[in-house]
């Protein structure tokens, strides 16, 4: 082990946060501040980049005075599919980030959808033709704004991903470019060839020379201007926040897997080297192997998770903190048939029924608030075994475990019932910021921070594992009665 920190720049939704990790994983210094949101229209949602760059570099700065140690490498880990058009020359954007949330598309999606290109998107990228990913907003703006499109087919503008901005400006220019996991979300990438496609760079209007250059996740991504930190330091990973988290989890081999537990649930499941293409609504994506270098994923996501919890927090008020559903979830012996479907947003995978609304069964003169936490908390479980169910057919193995993260994961009672309902161990590292850890790591690989993955991996600190105590019979029943209470949501949107 060399020895050395590593500076992770963790560039959320909602707020920039920037860590200074030791060789032995532990945080020396951490800053975080949140950033304006811009909503000009239903359905759209911006972000100033400009000011994404200037909230990021200043707890970048915060971080490191608070650490009170030298950087030996950065490693840069974002929001995905949020796009971003600057000039190349001074480095000023062009107009506001379009982000991942943004609806503007869905237009342009269905005509493309209807024009029959979906299976090529489909086989090429491992992605639908969704507003969410980041080629069909290219398009959108090229399409409003002739000015851009002309510069963008002279070369005088460069377009990327949140990450590739952020490597521009630290570097004050010097390097454009990406990496696989970022590039696996715009709709331009082939997973096979590891490349932009031309066919998919026709199909959304974008030139290849506006493009980032791909290199690996754990690289050379050039080194910090001076004036950009105040430190003159080798960037040395780059990854979209879900691969970080997956490989600040551990989750480096053919068949492990991690959810990370928020408003909504991400799983990400390694598939190794295997493309593995869902038969189940699941998208294939770009991830890493121990050494950072290419493997790929199954993801799938549960559109609504810990915000079933907030709902009833702030929607219905009969919680008054999101921690205490732990102990009101304990307070019952069971969930005395009490099922909620929190299809609020309708079904993701492996349903896809985007008309589907949220229901509870089950309810009796008897059900109180406890049983409404609990079934809310249920749901995250049953979801998250759906989900796993769907990858474990699509890639043909079952998984030995599943690794967690984010808010909700604080809740030991949710994680014990996971298991349970899973019939698996569910692991919660000691350090729950595993996106940042996964940036760190990739960087710190690359700048001889650690010496190899074995190093890093004893870095990350154990965590508790919870084991799955339910009853065959009981898990049956629990799982038999919430497929009705969806049968019974899916036949309610079938007839409305
Ligand atoms: P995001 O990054 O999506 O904003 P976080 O990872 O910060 O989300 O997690 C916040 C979510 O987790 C909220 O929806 C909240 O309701 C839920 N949450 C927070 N603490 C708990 C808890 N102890 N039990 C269950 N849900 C929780």
């Amino acid at each position: 082990m060399s020895g050395g920190a590593v500076l992770a720049l963790d560039q959320g939704t909602t707020g920039s946060a920037a860590l200074v990790v030791s060789a032995d994983g532990e945080v020396l210094g951490r800053a975080y501040s949140e950033f304006a949101q811009h909503f000009p229209r239903p359905g759209w949602v911006e972000h100033d980049a400009e000011e994404i760059w200037r909230v990021t570099a200043r707890v970048a700065r915060e971080a490191v005075s608070a650490a009170g140690v030298e950087v030996a490498a950065v490693g840069v880990t974002n929001q995905r599919e949020t796009v971003v058009v600057w000039d190349p020359e001074t480095l000023e954007p062009l107009r506001r980030a379009i982000v991942w949330q943004d609806r503007r598309t869905s237009g342009l999606c269905r005509r493309l959808r209807e024009a029959g290109h979906e299976e090529m998107v489909r086989s090429r990228t491992g992605l639908l033709l969704d507003p969410y990913f980041s080629g069909t907003k290219l398009r959108w703006i090229f399409e409003d704004d002739p000015d851009l499109a002309r510069r963008a087919r002279s070369g005088a503008l460069a377009a990327g991903t949140i990450d590739s901005w952020l490597v521009a400006r630290l570097t004050g220019g010097a390097v454009h470019a990406t990496d696989p996991t970022n590039a696996s979300r715009t709709l331009l990438y082939d997973l096979e060839e590891g490349d932009w496609n031309d066919e998919l760079l026709d199909l959304m209007g974008v030139p290849r020379r506006i493009l980032p250059q791909i290199r690996p996740s754990s690289g050379d991504f050039g080194v910090t201007d001076g004036d950009a930190l105040g430190i003159e330091v080798p960037i040395g990973g780059v990854a979209g926040d879900q691969q970080a988290a997956l490989y600040g989890q551990g989750c480096w081999e053919a068949g492990t897997g991690k959810c990370t537990y928020g408003t909504g649930a991400f799983l990400l499941f390694n598939t190794g080297t295997e493309r593995v293409s869902s038969g189940h609504g699941l998208l294939t994506t770009a991830a890493c192997d121990a050494r950072g270098g290419p493997a790929f994923a199954l993801e799938g996501s549960i559109f609504v998770a810990g915000a079933a919890i907030q709902w009833l927090r702030d929607g219905l008020g009969i919680l008054e903190h999101a921690a205490r559903s732990e102990e009101m979830a304990r307070s019952l012996d069971g969930n005395d048939g009490v099922y909620l479907v929190p299809a609020f947003v309708g079904l993701g995978a492996p349903h896809w029924r985007p008309d589907a609304r949220g229901t509870i069964t089950g309810l009796t003169r008897g059900t109180t608030r406890a049983h409404l936490v609990r079934a809310a908390l249920e749901a995250m479980a049953y979801g998250t075994r759906e989900v796993m169910h769907a990858m474990e057919r699509d890639a043909g193995v079952r998984a030995g475990g599943l690794r967690v993260d984010g808010g909700a994961a604080k809740n030991d009672w949710l994680l014990e019932f996971t298991a349970g309902i899973l019939g698996l161990p569910v692991t919660r590292p000691e350090m729950v910021e595993t996106t940042a850890l996964g940036a760190a790591g990739l960087a710190g690989l690359h700048g001889g921070v650690w010496g190899g993955p074995e190093d890093f991996a004893a870095a990350l600190a154990s965590g508790r594992t919870f084991q799955a105590r339910l009853a065959p019979e009981e898990r049956e029943k629990l799982i038999a009665g919430w497929e009705a209470a969806v049968g019974g949501a899916l036949e309610v949107a079938a007839e409305s």
